[in-house]
């Protein structure tokens, strides 16, 4: 679960000239107050935890911080969107949660790592969507001799429930 990008370690005992320390000494520190705390402010933020997760989960298109707490309240209705930014930090941390940041919009969030997608955002009422794939070809206007590597880019418009 929260483990899943914990830095792997390399057993074999090499001399000290190992350059991942420094990288390996950010994280580990925060993971580490994941473990099983039966405590009840342990048990609260697990759930609160999970509620958020679920909420992202079974939304169909990327969540601003707002509408991440409305639906993560039907879970635990005494979440905070404090809460919601601090989970949303550390689910990034974790590499399970990524920013969708739209030009002069503020970020949404969708599922790390999902296959190369595009966004529509609905001018009426604000909600971002998710267009799975990518049709869109730039080729043919690309200077001769240049190749473009990547392509960042969204549409918008109006969605069908303002249409
Ligand atoms: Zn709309
Ligand atoms: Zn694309």
């Amino acid at each position: 679960m929260a483990h899943s990008i914990a830095p792997q370690r390399d057993e074999t005992d090499r001399p000290s000239q190992r350059a991942t320390q420094a990288r390996a000494t950010a994280a580990p520190g925060k993971a580490a107050l994941v473990p099983a705390d039966p405590s009840p402010a342990a048990v609260r933020n697990t759930r609160q935890k999970e509620a958020i997760r679920e909420a992202i989960l079974a939304a169909d298109r990327p969540l601003s911080p707002e509408e991440i707490l409305s639906a993560a309240q039907k879970g635990v209705a005494s979440l905070s969107l404090a809460t919601v930014y601090r989970n949303v930090a550390s689910l990034q941390r974790d590499g399970w949660l990524q920013a969708v940041t739209l030009p002069g919009m503020p970020a949404r969030y969708e599922v790390a790592g999902k296959a190369h997608h595009h966004h529509f955002h609905c001018n009426e009422c604000g909600k971002v969507y998710e267009m799975e794939g990518c049709g869109f070809e730039f080729h043919a206007k690309l200077p001769k001799g240049f190749l473009a590597t990547e392509h960042e880019l969204f549409l918008s418009g109006r969605c069908a429930a303002c249409s």
